[in-house]
Order: structure tokens, then sequence, then C-alpha cells
């Protein structure tokens, strides 16, 4: 049985760039073993992920990421049993905000700043599937 489960939280303060390439590195890694696809959204500080996959894998996964030390905040926006995967592109696919027009980000928030923690789960899912649509997704 599929699931999507997606969340939000924040880095650390002073965490290196590099921290999120390492973070993508070890998901692809890790996501291709498990059969774990989704999409990591990182903008000032706030990390935006879905994790779709079987239900025992992702929310082994869920756990583990929670207790990351890079993170904190790790709050749980929507949790659910999925016939179809949306994102079954990417093992772990990279959405960077910052090379994006920022109407899309005013499209479903009050500023055009990524802020999941303002708004409803199903908000946050439609400006991802928004920004998949708009090939805002690397590999
Ligand atoms: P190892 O990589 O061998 O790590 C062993 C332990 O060391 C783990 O407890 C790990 O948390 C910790 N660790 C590793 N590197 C660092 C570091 N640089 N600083 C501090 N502690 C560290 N993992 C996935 O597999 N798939 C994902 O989709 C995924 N998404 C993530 C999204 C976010 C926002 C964050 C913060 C982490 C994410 N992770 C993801 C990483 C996850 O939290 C674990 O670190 C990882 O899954 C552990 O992989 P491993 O079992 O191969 O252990």
């Amino acid at each position: 049985m599929l699931v999507r489960l997606m969340y939000v939280s924040r880095a650390v303060e002073g965490a290196p760039p590099a921290v999120l390439f390492d973070i993508l590195k070890k998901s692809k890694a890790n996501n291709h073993k498990a059969g774990i696809t989704g999409v990591l959204c990182y903008s000032e500080g706030i990390f935006l992920q879905a994790l779709e996959g079987a239900r025992l894998v992702v929310n082994a996964l869920y756990n583990r990421i929670a207790t990351d030390p890079r993170h904190f905040d790790v709050m749980l926006l929507n949790y659910e049993e999925i016939s179809e995967r949306h994102f079954p592109n990417w093992f772990m696919g990279h959405i960077d905000l910052s090379r994006l027009n920022s109407s899309v980000l005013l499209k479903y928030s009050e500023m055009a700043t990524l802020n999941p923690y303002a708004v409803s789960g199903s908000v946050s899912m439609a400006l991802l599937s928004e920004l998949v649509s708009a090939a805002a997704v690397t590999k």
C-alpha cells in the first residue's frame, strides 16, 4: 500500500549550503533502495518535503528524519493513503525556489516567502504540484 507524507522543518542556524547537498545525495541513494520517491524544497532555512512509498518504509524514514540534528521544528503537514504517486520521477527531486518567479509563492501565500507553517497542508501540496508542473524540480 502506498502513502504520501509531507512535513515542514527549519534548518539549524548556520547550516552550510553543503548540508543540502549531503542530504540530497544520501536521500537519493537510500530512497532508490527503499522505493521511496518525492521532492525536497528548500528556501531561506525552511525545508518542505514530500515522501511517497510503502507505508512501512515511509513511516520508518519519517521517524529517522524527525530526529536528524540538521533541522528542528519538524511538523507533519499531511499523511494520506494514495493509489498513485505524484512524484514518481524523483528518488528525491530538489526544488530551488531562488530560481523561480515569486508569483508562484504569492499565488499560495500572503508573502512571497515559503512558510508552510502558516498555510494548510493542502495548500503546500498544491504549491509542490505546481512547482512540479512548472518543471522546477531537478534530479
Ligand atoms: P548514515 O548516513 O550512515 O548516518 C548515520 C547517522 O548519522 C544518522 O543518525 C544521521 O542522521 C547522522 N548524520 C549523518 N550525516 C550527518 C551530518 N552531516 N550531521 C549530523 N548528523 C549526521 N534520508 C533519506 O534516506 N531519505 C530522505 O528522503 C531524507 N530526507 C531528509 C530531509 C531532511 C530535511 C533532512 C534533514 C534529512 C533527510 N534525510 C533523508 C537524512 C536522514 O535524516 C538520515 O540522516 C539518513 O536517512 C541516514 O542514512 P543512513 O541510515 O544511511 O545513515
